[in-house]
């Protein structure tokens, strides 16, 4: 199959949070087994240095005028089954990905209509593949001659190319171009749907007779269109799916529901570069058979960090802070926590108001808690590897990420049982030697310290249990190769319906 991933942010180029993870990890899963061809397509916001101008240039018009952009390439060594283009446009060239301390750009439906339409021309036009080689091994890379082709599965993602299917529909099907394309969304995040003023619509360059696609309370919605164009929708876990057909469809609940027989969930995968054993950042690698460098990894954090060299328990927390995350609901719960003989770091950034919460507890708590503002990946990785218990008390969590982290790092997840949250931690229950972490029900304080209490007992008191926990989390299957098998079954299907 060749399948086309157009997305705003693909890691390791380009990343805000789980959206970028994902896009990096599972197209090269999909190209591992050599059956497909691969692309992914994203903006070139600065300089990569492992990145080449391919020459491919194209005009596309928006906002009443012509576009020129070019389009650059990368392969990693490792996996030359997948491509990987950035297109270039100075609109892209800025400090940040969606917006900067002023708030979001004020450009961003132009920008990323633009990526939109950048991404399906460049399925088309960009050669990136050599002729097959006479023995049937992988075609030659120096031999780019030909593109990806117009039969492919567009995977587009969130609300920033939600309007890939739009725009077959509306431009490219009518003149003959892609017919047999099939389009999945990927659904990383419904609370996040590309809301813009009316007035902008024309600068679409579509007919007004596709506003009721996009048309959500007199605004337009790109999530919207995406839901109810794309011929599959994939919600990053099925707890998730379920969800965003109710509440958490954040007013597209009634489309996502009916289009349940074509939405499903898949939980995302974690990469290698997220395995304790091989990781380049941490003080010593280790895995569930010998978790001996898991206490070396413990005393680097507290030096790194400046906390003392005790053994107490280590909770951590890393994450963008929105409202989203609950960072607020851990803020009601600190003067509880912090009347026991633990340490607690938070790695963040994003809301103001939170960030300057984090760096008062710092001030309140300098013997017991650190708040690092700012986004640092190899701290991120330090801290998975060196504390005992992280924390996500998310309000909403599509799928969440770092909980997977944590159990493949031996650090034990406390969560709201929301969402991924809910698929992917499973509560203590020692009787029966179950359980990952822990999974409160109800989105309060309350429920949020109980559960809090419950692990830090365990810690405390069943040294032996709290083991046999780490262990599980370490030993389930969390590669991106189950989850890749799944995006293929329906990859498949959606080419077979439209051939
Ligand atoms: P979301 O996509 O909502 O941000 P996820 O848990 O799915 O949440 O993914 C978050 C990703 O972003 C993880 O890889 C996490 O380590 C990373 N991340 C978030 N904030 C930071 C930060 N301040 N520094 C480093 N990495 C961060």
């Amino acid at each position: 199959m060749n399948i086309a991933f157009i997305a705003a942010e693909v890691a390791p180029w380009s990343k805000t949070g789980g959206l970028g993870d994902v896009c990096g990890a599972l197209p090269i899963a999909l190209a591992a087994s050599g059956a497909h061809r691969i692309l992914t397509v994203s903006p070139r916001y600065k300089d990569y240095p492992d990145v080449v101008d391919t020459g491919v240039r194209v005009q596309l018009h928006l906002f009443g005028q012509n576009h020129e952009v070019r389009f650059f390439r990368a392969v990693k060594s490792a996996s030359p089954n997948c491509h990987h283009l950035f297109v270039d446009h100075p609109s892209f060239r800025r400090a940040g990905i969606y917006g900067d301390s002023n708030g979001a750009y004020g450009d961003n439906l132009f920008r990323f209509a633009l990526l939109s339409r950048a991404g399906i021309e460049a399925a088309a036009l960009v050669p990136l593949f050599g002729a097959p080689a006479s023995n049937g091994g992988p075609a030659s890379l120096e031999e780019a001659r030909f593109p990806l082709g117009e039969d492919v599965v567009f995977h587009v993602n969130d609300w920033h190319t939600a309007l890939v299917p739009l725009y077959l529909e509306a431009l490219y099907r009518p003149a003959g171009r892609f017919r047999r394309a099939g389009t999945v969304l990927g659904i990383h995040n419904a609370g996040h749907q590309g809301n813009f003023a009316a007035h902008q619509f024309p600068g679409l360059d579509i007919s007004s007779r596709w506003w009721p696609q996009l048309d959500m309370n007199g605004e337009l919605n790109l999530l919207k269109t995406g839901a109810v164009l794309a011929d599959k929708l994939i919600a990053v876990s099925p707890n998730y799916a379920r969800e965003i057909c109710g509440e958490l469809g954040f007013g597209l609940g009634g489309i996502f529901s009916a289009r349940g027989r074509d939405l499903l969930g898949i939980v995302n995968g974690v990469g290698e570069d997220w395995n304790p054993a091989t990781d380049p950042h941490i003080a010593a690698n280790f895995s569930a058979d010998d978790l001996s460098g898991k206490a070396l990894c413990k005393r680097a954090l507290q030096r790194e960090l400046g906390l003392a060299e005790r053994d107490v328990p280590i909770l951590a927390v890393i994450a963008r802070l929105d409202p989203q995350k609950g960072v607020d609901l851990l803020m009601q719960a600190l003067p509880w926590l912090m009347q026991h003989d633990l340490q607690l770091v938070i790695l963040g950034s994003g809301n103001k108001a939170l960030e300057q919460q984090m760096r008062e507890m710092e001030w309140t708590y300098p013997d017991k808690a650190r708040g690092w503002v700012g986004f640092n990946e190899a701290l991120a990785h330090r801290i998975e590897a060196g504390a005992d218990l992280f924390l996500m008390p998310s309000r909403f969590e599509p799928c969440g990420l770092n909980q997977i982290y944590s159990m493949r790092y031996g650090t034990v997840p406390v969560v709201h049982a929301t969402g991924g949250l809910a698929d992917t931690v499973e509560t203590l229950d020692p009787s029966r030697d179950r359980g990952t972490g822990w999974a409160f029900r109800h989105f309060d304080v309350q429920p949020f310290i109980d559960a809090l209490g419950w692990s830090l007992l365990t810690w405390w008191r069943f040294p032996d249990a709290w083991r046999a926990m780490q262990q599980r989390g370490m030993r389930s299957d969390w590669s991106w190769e189950r989850s890749a098998e799944r995006y293929e079954a329906v990859y498949a299907e959606v080419l077979s319906l439209r051939a």
